[in-house]
């Protein structure tokens, strides 16, 4: 066989391409995948103490209602209305424990309905995030940053990312089947010792597709993000 080196120091076969080597140039590398079951999340709000206070009265406790799947993480008994320039929506699910920062998630659709132009944010990245009012029975809170559309996202535990090579802040993408199937890309992945395998959407996102609570999902593991991916 006749080969020849070219510039860029890649070989050049001069020879007609056998079948093998025509089907090893058109194998596809498959991705590593796994399964990952759905967590559809509502619009909610995260509150420090002193707005709890400020919005349920002195020395509030907030209530648990339930647990929610994150172990520590729960709904609590208590609602607040949001206020934005254009409307209002009432009976906004607070979440607890307590946080140092308040934060309020909210989706697109809501987002129009309330006249708040929210960031789509990862949680906890709330500087420059938009301004919303929050209605208690004990007090009105404006915020000047904290409404966020937060991003999809999948939690995991150490132990399951060390086992499938992913990191903190690694995206991968995931394929939901059905009529209204979809490939979400750019999911970032959050590890943690208290986080346990799930994917979080918004309301928006799931209704989008068609998708309920513990529907399970195949996530795709490659390089780069699948907008360059799909770019190429
Ligand atoms: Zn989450």
């Amino acid at each position: 066989m006749l080969n020849e080196k070219s510039n860029n120091n890649v070989t050049v076969n001069q020879m007609p391409e056998s079948k093998e080597e025509q089907k090893d140039r058109l194998t596809v590398i498959q991705p590593r995948t796994f399964q990952v079951p759905v967590g559809i999340s509502n619009r909610h709000v995260h509150l420090s103490e002193e707005h709890i206070e400020k919005l349920f009265g002195p020395g509030y406790q907030l209530t648990k209602l339930k647990d929610l799947s994150q172990p520590g993480q729960y709904a609590c008994e208590e609602t607040v209305m949001l206020v934005g320039p254009k409307g209002v929506i009432e009976k906004v699910r607070v979440l607890g424990p307590a946080r140092k920062q308040s934060q309020v998630e909210i989706t697109v659709t809501d987002s129009f309905k309330l006249g708040v132009k929210a960031p789509l944010r990862d949680s906890g990245d709330l500087e420059g995030s938009a301004p919303i009012t929050l209605v208690g029975p004990k007090g009105t809170l404006s915020l000047e940053e904290g409404a966020i559309i937060a991003a999809r996202h999948i939690h995991m535990h150490t132990s399951e990312a060390e086992e499938l090579g992913l990191k903190d802040g690694d995206k991968v993408s995931v394929r939901a089947k059905g009529p209204r199937g979809i490939i979400f890309g750019d999911v970032l992945i959050r590890v943690s010792d208290k986080f346990k395998l799930e994917m979080h959407v918004d309301t928006d996102e799931a209704n989008a597709v068609g998708l309920r609570n513990g529907d399970i999902l195949t996530a795709y593991i490659h390089q780069g993000h699948i907008s360059e991916i799909l770019s190429k």
